[in-house]
């Protein structure tokens, strides 16, 4: 991004006149959707400090993210991903909340359960919503009407309304929906609307969709349904594309400068607690 904005230097030196897209200029970011099999952790760091984002939620392995939460202390937000597809199934919920208690892992996901044809009100998933709403930590979920191919993937498991039940018995649970279940869109508004302290949605691969004015038709609808407050911003790994992961936000001509900056930021950081210090020292103030 900061190349980019060089670009439009003149306009940078007119300041205070300007308006949309330099705005973003040197502001933190917030990837809420990383995962460890995509490139290297010296990857993704080098990308995080190019463009300013100062925390990722990071999904993999335990193995896997307590490698790169060593290597880069500070920088994630260690959470198990699970179901790992036919290899280690569901971890043991009691070896699970030791890790939480130690404080080793602030975050669940991304929950897959999807692509195991297994829908988010299952009763396979319950003692993992129960730990996450008494651990108090955030929770990313695969539901959508699209995914890797795989053959037990169930796009009748992905239905937004499916995690209504979920939302009800666990008042506390705060999750947030990979790519705000899309093509899903009115399943998704009535479900963010009315569950708005608990649901929120990514805006992580569809960005990088190949048609651009499909992701930028799908974000104007969320705008317009009252969604801005709850969207944020998601790369789904892979750090070489990070510049287009932002890019396709910033493109975005229908949204204000204050509404880009919920989206990289002010969400995620409402959404994940972070203290007034913490949201300064982002902002180096
Ligand atoms: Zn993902």
């Amino acid at each position: 991004m900061r190349h980019w904005v060089m670009g439009a230097g003149l306009f940078l030196l007119l300041g205070a006149f300007v308006s949309g897209t330099a705005a973003q200029d040197n502001l933190p970011i917030i990837d809420m959707h990383v995962h460890t099999a995509d490139g290297t952790v010296q990857d993704q760091v080098a990308v995080m400090d190019e463009f300013h984002i100062v925390k990722a939620f990071l999904s993999g392995s335990l193995e896997e993210v307590y490698q790169w939460t060593a290597a880069a202390p500070g920088r994630f937000i260690a959470s198990p991903m699970f179901p790992v597809f036919g290899i280690n199934g569901f971890p043991d919920i009691e070896a699970l909340r030791a890790e939480y208690v130690a404080g080793r892992l602030q975050g669940m996901g991304e929950i897959t359960s999807q692509y195991l044809g297994i829908p988010p009100n299952a009763l396979v998933l319950e003692p993992y919503f129960a730990l996450a709403e008494e651990q108090d930590v955030p929770v990313l979920i695969h539901m959508a009407g699209g995914g890797a191919p795989y053959p037990t993937f169930r796009l009748s498991a992905g239905r937004p309304l499916l995690l209504e039940e979920v939302l009800v018995r666990h008042p506390k649970l705060r999750i947030y929906v990979e790519n705000a279940s899309y093509p899903f869109l009115d399943e998704m508004t009535a479900l963010m609307r009315r569950y708005r302290q608990q649901v929120y949605a990514d805006l992580s691969t569809m960005t990088r969709a190949k048609q651009r004015s499909v992701f930028h038709n799908y974000l104007r609808a969320l705008i317009q349904r009252g969604l801005g407050k709850q969207l944020m911003f998601g790369t789904d790994g892979a750090p070489a594309r990070t510049p287009q992961n932002i890019e396709a936000i910033e493109s975005a001509s229908f949204l204000t400068d204050e509404q880009k900056r919920d989206i990289f930021y002010n969400n995620a950081a409402r959404f994940l607690r972070f203290t007034d210090e913490e949201i300064a020292a982002h902002h180096d103030r």
